[in-house]
C-alpha cells in the first residue's frame, strides 16, 4: 500500500516512471490474484431507461416523451434471461435509471400499468422471477439506495453495485457532470456503500475517470472506498471506468482520458486498495486490454454474448477470444467467474439469502467442483464456438 503523498506524486507519471508504477501494481496483483484474469458472462437487463437525474455524459437515459423511453415488461425480462441461460450466461445484470417515477408522470403511468407504484418494487419482483425461473444470478445496479431499500433487495440479488464515480462536490455545479443529479452527491453515494456494508452485501463500486475531477479527487475517492471496506469488508470489486465523450450530451466536447491517465489511475488504485479487492476495467471501452493488465487489473467485468452494452451502445463488446489472446500475451489466463466473488461465497449465507446460496451451490455442483470458488477456465477454441461473431 502506498502513502497518500506518494499516490499524489504520480499525477503526471509517464515514461519510465509510469512503467515502474505499473510494474509495482502488477506485482501486487500477482501476489494476491495470481496470473488469472476473470470476467462474468452476463445478460444486460435495462429495466428502465428513464431517470430522475441528468448526468452530463449519459446517453442511456431517455426523456419520457421519447419513443425509446421504456420499462421492460416481465415477459421481456424473462425472454432475455432465458436466451442468456441458453448461452451459458450466469449473471443477470439489472441496470436502470434512478427513481424515474419521482420526476416523471409518464413513468408513474407506466409503473401503474405494470401494477406498481415504485420502480424498486418492480425491480425486486423481476429479480425474484429471474432467480426462480432461470439459472441466472441477479446483480443489481440501481444507484443510490437507503438501508431499508438495500435490505429489501438483498434476498433477490447475489451482489449489488453502484459507482461512487467521484467524491468531488465541484461536479454538482451548473455546467458540470453531476448538475441536477440528486442521486450523485458524494454523501448519498458514500452512504449507500456504507449501508451495504452494514447489511453484508457483496458490493461493487468504482470511479468514473475524466468527468472533470482532479487527480486529488481520484485519490480521495479511492481512500473513501478503502475506509469503508476496512470497516465492513464488503467491497468485492472497484471499477476504473474511462469517460467517453458522446454526441448529443452536455460533455460531448470534453476531452477523454488518455491511456496513460487510465494506466496510472488503475495502478494507483491497485496500490491504495486492499489486495483482496478486485480491480476491474471494462473491456468494451478500451482496446488496450494488455496495457490494463500490465497496470494491475485482475478482472474485465461483464461480457455478454447476447445483449449490447446499453450504457455504451456505440462500443461493441469484445470478442472473448481476442481478450483471451491479450491475456496470454502478458502471461495470464482468462477465466469465468460468478457475479459474487469467491471470498464472499465461502462465507455461506452471510452474503447470500438461503435461496441464493442453494442456487450458487447448484452451479458449483454442475461444474463438477467440490469446493468454492467455481472458476471455469476457458480455452480460446471453446470460446469462439460459444460466442457468435459480431454479437454486440
Ligand atoms: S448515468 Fe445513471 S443516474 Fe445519471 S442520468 Fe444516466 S441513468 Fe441516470
Amino acid at each position: 500500500m502506498i502513502s497518500l503523498a506518494e499516490a499524489q506524486s504520480y499525477e503526471y507519471a509517464t515514461g519510465p516512471e509510469l512503467f515502474h508504477l505499473c510494474q509495482q501494481a502488477a506485482y501486487e496483483r500477482d501476489a494476491f490474484w495470481g496470473k488469472q484474469i476473470t470476467y462474468s458472462k452476463k445478460v444486460f437487463l435495462p429495466l428502465t431507461n428513464m431517470c430522475r437525474d441528468a448526468c452530463g455524459y449519459c446517453t442511456f437515459v431517455q426523456d419520457p416523451a421519447s419513443p425509446t423511453a421504456n420499462y421492460m415488461t416481465p415477459e421481456d425480462v424473462l425472454n432475455v434471461a432465458r436466451q442468456g441461460e441458453a448461452l451459458q450466461c450466469k449473471e443477470a445484470l439489472f441496470s436502470l435509471g434512478e427513481r424515474p417515477e419521482e420526476k416523471h408522470q409518464k413513468a408513474r403511468e407506466w409503473l401503474a400499468e405494470l401494477g406498481y407504484k415504485h420502480t424498486l418494487d418492480y425491480l425486486h419482483d423481476q429479480c425474484d422471477a429471474v432467480l426462480t425461473q432461470t439459472s441466472l444470478l441477479p446483480h443489481i445496479n440501481a444507484g443510490a439506495l437507503s438501508y431499508q431499500e438495500l435490505k429489501y433487495l438483498k434476498p433477490v440479488a447475489a451482489s449489488m453495485g453502484m459507482m461512487l464515480e467521484t467524491t468531488s462536490t465541484e461536479l454538482l455545479k451548473k455546467g458540470q457532470a453531476h448538475y441536477a443529479c440528486p442521486d450523485k452527491t458524494p454523501k448519498r453515494r458514500l452512504d449507500t456503500i456504507e449501508q451495504a456494508g452494514k447489511l453484508d452485501i457483496a458490493f461493487t463500486t468504482g470511479l468514473l475517470i475524466g468527468i472533470g475531477e482532479s487527480w486529488a479527487d481520484r485519490i480521495n475517492s479511492l481512500i473513501a472506498i478503502r475506509e469503508r471496506h476496512l470497516t465492513y469488508g464488503h467491497i468485492q470489486e472497484v471499477i476504473i471506468q474511462n469517460f467517453r465523450a458522446k454526441a448529443g450530451t452536455l460533455m460531448a466536447g470534453f476531452q477523454e482520458p488518455s491511456l496513460d491517465d487510465m494506466k496510472r489511475t488503475i495502478a494507483v488504485a491497485r496500490l491504495i486498495l486492499p489486495s483482496e479487492i478486485s480491480i476491474q476495467a471494462p473491456p468494451n471501452l478500451e482496446e488496450e486490454y494488455a496495457s490494463y493488465i500490465r497496470a494491475g487489473i485482475n478482472d474485465l467485468g461483464g461480457i455478454s454474448p447476447l445483449t449490447k452494452d446499453f450504457i455504451n451502445p456505440e462500443r461493441a463488446w469484445p470478442q472473448i477470444d481476442s481478450v483471451t489472446q491479450a491475456c496470454q500475451t502478458v502471461g495470464c489466463s482468462l477465466a469465468e467467474r460468478l457475479t459474487i466473488y469467491p471470498d464472499f461465497l465461502q462465507q455461506n449465507t452471510r452474503y447470500l439469502s438461503p435461496k441464493l446460496w442453494q442456487k450458487v451451490s447448484a452451479f458449483t455442483k454442475s461444474a463438477g467442483v467440490e469446493s468454492l470458488p467455481t472458476f471455469e477456465v476457458i480455452s480460446p477454441e471453446s470460446i469462439s464456438e460459444m460466442i457468435p461473431r459480431g454479437a454486440a
